[in-house]
């Protein structure tokens, strides 16, 4: 991983000397942060970056990830997919289960930060135990779009949200009536990372003849754990509206995450509807293969995000930065990262999906003016710094009240 002072190269020096600056302030605490897995999805990227920067500006920050079965993670998929909108079936054994495998973890995983940030529902509960950690700081990190969520689930979330010092989200629109403070923290990409990183020619051929993907036409590609949310058949649907006027091909690229147990069913209905076709390529890329994400993402002539319902959407923030034109659902956080036809396009169908897909296949110098707003978008507001810098600050106002702080 890069060291803090390379990040200067991107965002200027002066940038890290604040964050030095902030972080002198944060010595003697420790942070944990607390989530459910390791690996897959974007919760685990941004850990993956922030944790290793922040331990290198000085401030001990930990990295723990709770316990759970099969019935568990069922229950909190149902869970993360009814807050974002989506209607679930949930019975009261399965909310049994998840409180049983929830006091499993607050009996087993050992709670020690000064400052505690739990992220999403799964571990929410863990926030028991702090009644037996007097003075620690706790704040409810939620990366889930719950600007409409499913009021059953919402209510039995509540009383625990209640009992957190604070909650974060990352847009102003999913913020709900809560009696406690609540801070807004938008995530963010590291451009150093091999995920990120510029790659040679060479690596994206590679990658390419990997999956045996030609150059000869079109790619359009979208990256995404499969999961219903991230609507893999609606862009095959819309793949297939532009194919009848321009001859091209589909990536469908993404693994699984160990929290995610419909991913696999996901993945066979998409492959059971893009049938034979062999311009459409759906990969199971494991977790962990940043290259290749990252020479897909650089390979493509246009990137698609068409979720359903997003958090925040980090791929379309990974795809801006490689400078791509971008036509992603106009949901969740993603119209914070993209203004319509500045730097990128927003849908609302398929077929308006399939529609900008063709106006940038048309017109390629419209198509690279996107791509090159949207790069210049993320240097300005989505780089790893502007979080870290956020994070500090947050942990320094859990330590006032009055939201100033005075350094
Ligand atoms: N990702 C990956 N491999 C995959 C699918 C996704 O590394 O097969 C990464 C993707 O590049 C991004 C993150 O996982 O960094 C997904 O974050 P996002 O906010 O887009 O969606 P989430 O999965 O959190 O809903």
């Amino acid at each position: 991983m890069a060291k803090i002072s390379e990040y200067s190269s991107v965002v200027g020096s002066s940038t890290i000397e604040e964050l030095q600056l902030l972080a002198g302030k944060l010595q003697e605490k420790i942070v944990q942060n607390i989530n459910s897995t390791a690996m897959g999805g974007g919760v685990a990227e941004l850990l993956s970056r922030i944790v290793p920067l922040l331990q290198e500006l000085g401030v001990n920050t930990r990295w723990d990830v709770i316990k759970g079965g099969e019935s568990f993670f069922n229950v909190t998929k149902k869970f993360h997919n009814a807050l974002h909108g989506r209607p679930e079936e949930i019975s009261p054994q399965m909310f049994e289960a998840f409180m049983e495998t929830s006091q499993q973890n607050i009996e087993e995983l050992k709670a020690y930060g000064d400052i505690m940030i739990i992220h999403d529902p799964q571990p929410i509960a863990l926030i028991k135990k702090k009644l037996s950690m007097p003075g620690s700081k706790w704040a409810w990190r939620c990366h889930i779009d719950i600007s409409s969520p499913d009021t059953h689930v919402w209510n039995f979330l509540k009383p625990f949200i209640h009992q957190y010092d604070s909650a974060i989200f990352s847009s102003p629109n999913f913020s709900p009536a809560l009696p406690i403070r609540q801070f807004l923290i938008l995530p963010s990409i590291d451009p150093l990372s091999d995920k990120n990183k510029d790659l040679p020619q060479e690596t994206i051929d590679t990658v390419l003849e990997k999956y045996q993907i030609k150059k000869d036409k079109p790619i359009i590609t979208q990256i995404s754990r499969f999961d219903y949310l991230k609507d893999p058949i609606g862009v095959i649907e819309a793949y297939r509206l532009v194919k009848k006027r321009i001859d091209c091909q589909l990536i469908l690229a993404g693994g699984t995450a160990t929290d995610d147990p419909e991913s696999s069913k996901v993945f066979a209905d998409t492959k059971e509807i893009a049938g034979n076709d062999a311009d459409i390529h759906i990969l199971p890329v494991p977790s962990g293969s940043d290259i290749e994400i990252n020479a897909l993402q650089r390979a493509s002539t246009v990137i698609i995000q068409k979720s359903l319902r997003e958090g925040f959407g980090l791929t379309v923030t990974e795809a801006l930065w490689k400078a791509k034109p971008v036509v992603a659902s106009s949901t969740g956080g993603i119209p914070l990262q993209i203004r319509h036809k500045y730097n990128g396009l927003l849908c609302h169908s398929i077929f308006g999906a399939a529609l900008s897909i063709k106006q940038l296949l048309h017109n390629p110098e419209y198509a690279k003016r996107l791509g090159e707003n949207g790069h210049e978008h993320v240097k300005q507001n989505f780089i790893l710094t502007r979080h870290l810098k956020d994070c500090l600050l947050l942990f320094l106002c859990m330590y006032h009240s009055d939201d100033i702080i005075h350094l």
